[in-house]
């Protein structure tokens, strides 16, 4: 299968993907985000079946077992898997549909949808992601440094998505990733 109104996020944690996403939404309806499912605990303000589908390992097991993910992976002791069911749907519907997901999930996407659009966001500096994770201050010092060697693993990566955006100013990397997406052919 192959569409060019499936758009894969995906950039080291932290580096602002969820910010990003908050104004493409905001600003263009016919986007929609698909909701992963995620064994992570809410983070405070985070919303079941709007953040994510917060389940536990045994529900996320029968997921993966029923084929019920798009793909799926293990990131930072948590797993975190794309429904399926959803975003064919939307597809079908022609609707534009955004997977914020990390790297090992987008190279499963890659393999189901080789034609995604595939955009990887980059920090400006290590220093400014490192900053920015610990701004929001919602991660134990443990988590934070299991997700900032595993940002070094991601960005080591980027050259085999389709465009690279470095979100330094917000305004900048929105109108790049407006860009992108919708230069697409419709
Ligand atoms: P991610 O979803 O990639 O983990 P978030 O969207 O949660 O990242 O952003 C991490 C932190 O960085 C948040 O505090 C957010 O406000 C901040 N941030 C996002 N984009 C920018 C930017 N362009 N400049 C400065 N701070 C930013
Ligand atoms: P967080 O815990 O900060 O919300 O997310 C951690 C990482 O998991 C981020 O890089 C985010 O993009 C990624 N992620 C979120 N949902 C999914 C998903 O469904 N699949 C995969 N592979 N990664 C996801």
């Amino acid at each position: 299968m192959t569409n060019k109104r499936l758009i894969v996020l995906t950039g080291p944690s932290g580096v602002g993907k969820g910010t990003l996403v908050g104004s493409l939404l905001q600003r263009h309806p016919e986007l929609c985000l698909s909701v992963s499912a995620t064994t992570r605990s809410p983070r405070p303000g985070e919303i079941h079946g709007k953040n994510y589908y917060f389940v536990d390992q045994q529900r996320f097991q029968k997921m993966i077992a029923a084929d019920e993910l798009l793909e799926w992976a293990e990131f930072a002791t948590n797993y975190y898997g794309t429904p399926k069911a959803p975003v064919e749907k939307l597809l079908a519907e022609g609707k534009f549909v955004l997977l914020e997901i990390e790297l090992q999930g987008a190279r499963q996407v890659r393999k189901t949808f080789p034609n995604a659009l595939q955009i990887f966001i980059l920090p400006p500096s290590g220093e400014e992601l490192e900053r920015r994770i610990r701004g929001r201050a919602q991660d134990s010092e443990e988590a934070i440094s299991r997700r900032l060697q595993r940002a070094r693993d991601e960005i080591a990566a980027k050259n085999e998505f389709d465009i690279q955006i470095v979100n330094d100013d917000l305004e900048t990397a929105l109108a790049e990733i407006e860009k992108a997406i919708f230069s697409v052919d419709k």
